[in-house]
């Protein structure tokens, strides 16, 4: 296969861990007798310092030209000033948009090495494997927002939920699809007993799981209960859909589950057209520069891309098989054990993840 890839390594230990993850894509596709072209681009604080912009449109114009795209992290304090013209931040939002990106899948799976690296039982978390999908592009961040002056001097602010049937459809659709492909049950969460946007998503999602999913065990759980039952029960579910805002709280609920950051990608993608794809973590101003970052992440949302915009099932799972083993060979880095024992800088990590994807079939 011939693909072209972007890199948008970003700020902070972006382009470390893009490093190591384009390291892992170059391995794999030489293992697999793969063409795979990459083009390196700028997005985030880089960008603002060298064209005053966070999405130059030659970034805009190489992503829409691409198979697939793979983001490192954006920001850091260099770029925090309330006051600026523009933000790093802003730059990942309208690339999402640029590419209609308007589901965004975050698995969470304990992996068994680090179940004590988790703040929640191993008896509660152990056999976690859940993929959320989190419209991302409608509802709350979206809707109709404002701020006025009331003649009494005080302010009122409003922020409006809002959601059209093909906004919903599209999205338990495609949740609905991968369901059917994991272990045939769907959860789509909601405040149907209080909003009427979640209303539209319960009506939407019913007519459609019925109608045409009828082979899937399907829920709706309140978005407050959900809360609670992530933590209490999280090996319960299997896919879940849910809107922006909801989406947004419970995946970060979620991503305690496994125990590190480090450890978690995530993909957005639209109807078609390249994927985006990245680790769940920030730019880590703390720890950039120190080689120190786990790559992990990064490594499986490459893992990722390859699985969802390139349709290579097999060499994703090759790579997700890598991490494994070498997580079983006991390699960590400094964010997976405890202050003070040894580990493994982003290099050596990712040296690991290469050994071990040249041993593996
Ligand atoms: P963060 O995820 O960057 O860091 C949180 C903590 O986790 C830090 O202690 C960091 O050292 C650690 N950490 C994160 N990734 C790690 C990795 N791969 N290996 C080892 N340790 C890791 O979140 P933050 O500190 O709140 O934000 C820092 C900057 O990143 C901010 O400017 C924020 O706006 C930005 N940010 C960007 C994205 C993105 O680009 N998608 C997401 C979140 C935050």
């Amino acid at each position: 296969m011939n693909a072209n890839i972007v890199l948008l390594p970003g700020d902070g230990i972006g382009p470390e861990v893009i490093r190591a993850a384009h390291r892992v894509l170059v391995a794999i596709g030489e293992k697999f007798g793969h063409a795979f072209q990459f083009n390196e681009q700028m997005i985030g604080g880089i960008a603002i310092d060298l064209f005053g912009d966070p999405l130059p449109e030659a970034t805009v114009a190489a992503c829409k030209a691409s198979d697939a795209v793979l983001l490192g992290a954006v920001g850091g304090p260099k770029w925090d000033d309330p006051n600026a013209k523009t933000r790093p931040e802003a730059g990942l939002l309208r690339i999402r948009k640029e590419l209609g990106l308007f589901a965004n899948l975050r698995p969470i799976v304990t992996f068994p090495e680090l179940l004590d690296s988790s703040p929640l039982k191993r008896s509660i978390i152990e056999g976690t494997d859940i993929l959320f999908f989190r419209e991302l592009t409608g509802g709350l961040y979206f809707g109709p927002s404002g701020c006025e002056t009331l003649p009494d001097g005080q302010q009122r602010a409003y922020s409006t939920a809002v959601y059209t049937t093909s906004e919903v459809d599209r999205i338990v659709r495609m949740a609905a699809n991968a369901a059917r492909g994991r272990r045939k049950k769907l959860t789509m969460v909601d405040k149907a007993n209080v909003l009427e946007a979640s209303r539209l998503w319960r009506r939407v999602s019913a007519k459609i799981m019925q109608e045409e999913f009828p082979d899937l065990e399907y829920e709706v759980v309140l978005v407050d209960s959900m809360a609670m039952h992530l933590l209490s029960r999280p090996t319960s579910f299997d896919v879940v859909v849910t809107s922006n805002m909801f989406g947004d709280i419970l995946t970060d609920e979620a991503s305690m589950l496994p125990g590190s950051l480090g450890m978690l990608p995530s993909a957005s993608i639209g109807s078609d057209g390249p994927g985006l794809y990245e680790p769940i973590h920030g730019s880590a101003p703390d720890i950039a520069g120190k080689g120190i970052a786990n790559p992990l992440a990064t490594i499986l949302a490459a893992a990722m891309l390859l699985r969802h915009s390139l349709h290579l099932n097999a060499e994703a799972e090759c790579i997700e098989r890598a991490v494994r083993k070498v997580l079983a060979q006991g390699h960590r880095t400094a964010d997976l054990v405890p202050r003070g024992t040894p580990s493994i800088g982003t290099d050596a990590m990712t040296d690991r993840v290469l050994d071990a994807l040249h041993g593996s079939a």
